[in-house]
């Protein structure tokens, strides 16, 4: 009786290692096919090299400034007023790592976002310096809220410089530390600051609502707050990566990346 126990138990343990590797094999020979990120390539493409790109930066620039006169003009607030920006996809284009991925044939990772950090080179996205000047000659105080990590505040606030934005300074870059959420940094601003403007380019930099949430959920929060984009919130295009990838297309699940092909192919709607 003990004896059938012990093979039935191996059997199980066979079996199961079976599968764990048949389908590791199976990804391995899928990555050889086709690269992990090729369905990324025009997305890339599109953000270096499409003029309407660069056409929406500007016209959210400028919707941002538009704005800013006017609550710099109405603002009855005793506090100073504040706006609060995301740094990637943001201020900093962050597309050459993007292309790193695809020709190195791998996934995000934090040690070569980590790499691709230290080299301090993203470029601004377009219209971003002047309405940072903008905001600045308006007596408006810029903040800078990142989930870029704590660790790289140094190259983060160096690389800001490089391009051009002298004022920044690390007291006024609140980067991830313990939590992705943004919103107790947010609310640390609002204690001292009237914060008018939200910039990013994931939801999740504008209302702690769209946090961990699935694709229904995200829609249905931006037709309820419609009338805020444009008006506090200025949303930046990012088709490289973000929330709507992770948390809606993927389900905030751990795939493979034959799953995750599936995925995509299961989300087009005919
Ligand atoms: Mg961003």
């Amino acid at each position: 009786m003990r004896i059938n126990f012990i093979k039935v138990y191996m059997l199980f343990f066979f079996i199961s290692g079976c599968a764990v590797n048949n389908k590791h094999f199976t990804d391995k020979k899928n990555s050889n096919e086709t690269p992990i990120k090729e369905h990324s390539t025009l997305a890339v493409l599109w953000q270096q090299n499409a003029a309407e790109y660069r056409a929406l930066c500007h016209q959210a620039f400028n919707i941002a400034r538009l704005r800013l006169d006017q609550f710099v003009t109405e603002s009855k607030s005793n506090k100073p007023l504040a706006v609060i920006t995301d740094i990637d996809e943001t201020i900093l284009d962050n597309s050459p790592y993007s292309v790193q991925l695809i020709t190195n044939d791998e996934n995000y990772n934090k040690g070569s976002w980590l790499e691709w950090g230290r080299r301090e080179s993203a470029t601004l996205v377009p219209g971003a310096y002047d309405f940072i000047t903008h905001a600045e000659r308006l007596g408006v105080e810029v903040f800078y809220v990142s989930n870029r990590y704590a660790e790289q505040l140094d190259e983060t606030v160096n690389n800001l410089r490089k391009v051009g934005i002298d004022s920044v300074n690390a007291s006024n870059v609140y980067l991830r530390v313990s939590e992705s959420g943004k919103e107790p940094r947010r609310q640390k601003i609002s204690e001292t600051h009237e914060v008018v403007l939200l910039l990013g380019d994931n939801l999740s930099d504008f209302d702690h609502v769209y946090d961990g949430k699935n694709m229904s959920e995200r829609n249905e929060y931006v037709t309820k707050m419609k009338t805020a984009f444009g008006q506090h919130f200025i949303v930046f295009p990012n088709p490289m990566y973000g929330d709507w990838e992770s948390k809606g297309i993927y389900e905030n699940k751990r795939l493979s990346e034959i799953e995750k092909r599936d995925m995509r192919h299961k989300k087009l709607r005919n």
